[in-house]
């Protein structure tokens, strides 16, 4: 059985902290703000895998006022999230992600990005896609203000599953 679930997040950038988008951190002279490392690209990835198992959103699971992800590398949430995927028999078959950034330009890190988001998702590259668009200049995302991402994934509940695999 095949279930699709659909992920979003959007955080304000700020001085003073490292921009940490997708796992990688890029140089750039201003990050994004949040409790945890607040990797837009990770939250709204976590958001799509929770959302096609049916498990709720990533605030149920990781409460922004709990210190144990104070600056935390969001990582873990994809990590731990599909270990709870695993563990209902689900499977990943393919994310697809549209990152909404006016700045830093993504097109020279679109590939690397998905080379590491495949690594974490334990997927062939192929079933990765990552996308990036301006926010043409409009709203907060256009006057670079803040950065956004919207992700979709595909899983299945494959019963031949092996538990153990991650
Ligand atoms: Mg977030």
């Amino acid at each position: 059985m095949f279930r699709v679930g659909i992920g979003h997040d959007t955080h304000r950038l700020g001085p003073d902290r490292p921009l940490i988008l997708g796992g990688l951190k890029i140089e750039h002279p201003r990050g994004l703000i949040g409790h945890s490392d607040a990797d837009v690209v990770l939250h709204a990835l976590t958001d799509a895998l929770l959302g096609a198992a049916g498990l709720g959103d990533i605030g149920d699971s990781y409460p922004d006022n709990d210190p144990k992800y104070k600056d935390c590398d969001s990582q873990m949430f994809v990590t731990e999230t599909l270990m709870r995927l695993s563990e209902l028999g689900y499977r990943v078959v393919n994310v697809d992600l549209t990152i909404f950034a006016q700045e830093p330009k993504l097109g020279p890190i679109k590939q690397q990005m998905r080379e590491h988001l495949a690594a974490l998702l334990r997927l062939a590259v192929d079933a990765v896609n990552v996308k990036a668009k301006t926010g043409e200049g409009v709203g907060a995302i256009g006057r670079a203000e803040a950065i956004g991402c919207q992700v979709i994934a595909l899983i299945l509940n494959d019963p031949f599953i092996d538990p153990l695999f991650l």
